[in-house]
């Protein structure tokens, strides 16, 4: 009956949750451990230009491969991260191991362009965020215009004010700043003329069959595109999957893609050996 329905369902509701709380707890506390025991790596993804295909930088991802669960993903691990607290001390992993790398391939003559690199809300309002970007880049002696950071609009709407002093100080330090995943955060769109960004990059929702979709959709793909390019910011459109998807944006006037019709991320060997071409002598 309905009522023995109801309480099933409800029973698994809790049940769900329990297992869930359970899950969590051992993922923070796996989480604790995983930078000690480095479980963590870091893989690239190709970011190209639309008309030539030629590569124009690279996003670096993080990949969580724990002993017993195998790989995890970021969206399974980055929130409990977050809200754990343990992500200030991940992101300073990452940006290091992001800033190293980008050297080694320099000095092995085969420059990658920008390095991209995601900051989260909690990051950005870490207290010394902007400090420790700074002495990192001395510290690997690396040329603060090949990093960029990418900075979703939630991070930055939840504290506006504190956010502005962090992106101009990261600004004046010379590095790009990028809006990932832009159109999905709900918010006013007046902090693209309050804050020095860079660069949007256009979330995948707006681009995943954009070659067949509804007109007004790609009216509203177009009109973003136009948006940036008279405010002077370089776009990216993330998650290209398909030619068509490609065609469909360089055809629009869309600079630069990212997705899985070019790459996935690879671990570094693979990108250095797919993409990288040594510089001749
Ligand atoms: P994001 O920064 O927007 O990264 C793009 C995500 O889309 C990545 O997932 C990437 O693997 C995936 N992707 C790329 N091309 C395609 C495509 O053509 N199709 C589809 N379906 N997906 C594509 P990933 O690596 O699982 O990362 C998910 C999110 O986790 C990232 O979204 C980013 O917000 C966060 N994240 C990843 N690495 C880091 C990190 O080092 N620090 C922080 N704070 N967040 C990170
Ligand atoms: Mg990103
Ligand atoms: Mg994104
Ligand atoms: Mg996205």
């Amino acid at each position: 009956s309905a009522k023995n329905a109801g309480r099933n369902v409800c029973r698994f509701f809790n049940q769900d949750l329990l297992t869930s709380m359970v899950e969590r707890r051992q993922m923070e506390e796996a989480l604790r451990h995983a930078l000690d025991n480095m479980e963590f790596e870091l893989h690239y993804q190709p970011k190209v230009r639309l008309d030539d295909g030629a590569l124009s930088g690279c996003e670096a991802l993080l990949r969580w491969h724990h002993p017993q669960w195998g790989w995890v993903h970021p969206s399974r691990f980055i929130l409990c991260a977050e809200e754990s607290g343990t992500i200030v001390a991940l992101g300073r992993w990452v940006l290091r191991q992001a800033l190293m790398q980008a050297r080694q391939w320099d000095m092995a003559g085969q420059s990658p362009g920008a390095i991209a690199v995601n900051v989260s809300a909690l990051e950005l309002a870490h207290p010394g965020f902007a400090d420790h970007v700074e002495e990192q880049l001395d510290a690997v002696g690396l040329a603060p215009a090949r990093l960029q950071l990418e900075l979703t609009e939630s991070a930055l709407m939840s504290d506006m004010r504190g956010a502005a002093s962090v992106l101009q100080r990261l600004k004046n330090l010379g590095l790009t700043l990028a809006i990932d995943d832009f159109g999905t955060g709900y918010s006013s769109l007046s902090y693209l003329a309050d804050l020095p960004i860079d660069l949007i990059k256009v979330d995948r929702s707006f681009v995943h069959g954009i070659d067949h979709a509804p007109p007004r959709r790609q009216t509203l793909l177009r009109a973003v595109l136009a948006l940036a390019d008279n405010l002077q910011l370089a776009a990216v459109a993330e998650g290209i999957e398909t030619p068509q998807e490609a065609d469909f944006l360089n055809d629009a006037g869309c600079p630069l893609g990212q997705g899985f019709y070019y790459s996935c991320a690879v671990e570094a060997s693979a990108f250095r050996q797919q993409f990288l071409r040594p510089i001749r002598a």
